[in-house]
């Protein structure tokens, strides 16, 4: 290998982190052709991780403890939710969440690129890219935005642009001991867009993490459409907390 190659595996190895994303045990680097959850985890988290498998919602993408085949959910039904759709192949929990926190909170950035390849690939008509915005003191304190370097990885494998600034968040007050009710009516008021019609006539792809209780992505998709004009908002995500089977 010459030095120019060494120089550029060595810095391949800065952009792509190759040790296993969860526990960081060292990744075989010959499984360049192996599937996706084997080029990110080392064999024992990969075999842990739980896809979406069985029925699901066709708008928020919570499983079915008992469903023949996919169906609106009732929560869906007597609340319509103002995205179409959830894209996400991975349930949140055992190595992935491992894998998440280190990403977030160890910080580390740079498994952006490892985990941004277990996003959902199924196909979409979207227009542009939107990560779900962090507030400017979070943003200040972590030092980059998770949903924005999925985003823009997203953005790149669907060839559409990514658009990380016209959707806002305010400062928040803090959550806790707050009731459910209390969050939801907090996270109306926390996302803005910079200019009215932002996105006018356009599809979106809503970009974040982790989707748990949906009340995250409602609130931003609601405002993308209400204040942003945007035509549909699809969320896609890496991980979706799930009630059941
Ligand atoms: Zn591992
Ligand atoms: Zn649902």
């Amino acid at each position: 290998m010459t030095r120019w190659h060494s120089f550029l595996r060595s810095f391949g190895d800065l952009l792509f982190d190759r040790r296993c994303a969860a526990c960081g045990t060292s990744l075989d680097p010959a499984l360049t052709d192996a599937p996706a959850a084997h080029r990110v985890f080392c064999p024992l988290c990969a075999d842990a991780l739980a896809p979406m498998e069985g029925c699901r919602c066709t708008r928020c993408a919570d499983l079915f403890a008992s469903a023949r085949r996919n169906h609106v959910c009732g929560d869906c039904l007597r609340h319509p939710p103002p995205f179409d759709t959830v894209l996400c192949d991975l349930q949140y929990g055992g190595p992935l969440a491992q894998a998440i926190a280190r990403f977030k909170y160890g910080p580390r950035p740079t498994l952006a690129a490892p985990l941004s390849t277990l996003l959902s690939i199924q196909p979409v008509s979207v227009d542009v890219a939107v990560p779900v915005p962090l507030s400017r003191s979070r943003l200040i304190s972590r030092g980059f935005n998770q949903a924005a370097l999925l985003a823009a990885a997203a953005a790149r494998c669907r060839h559409i642009p990514v658009d990380a600034f016209s959707l806002r968040r305010r400062e928040g007050e803090t959550q806790v001991g707050k009731t459910g009710a209390q969050r939801r009516r907090d996270l109306s008021r926390v996302f803005f867009v910079q200019r009215r019609n932002a996105f006018s006539g356009r599809r979106v792809l809503l970009v974040d993490d982790v989707v748990t209780t949906g009340a995250t992505v409602r609130a931003a998709a609601t405002i993308l459409r209400r204040e942003g004009g945007a035509a549909s908002v699809t969320v896609l995500c890496l991980a979706r907390t799930t009630t059941g089977p």
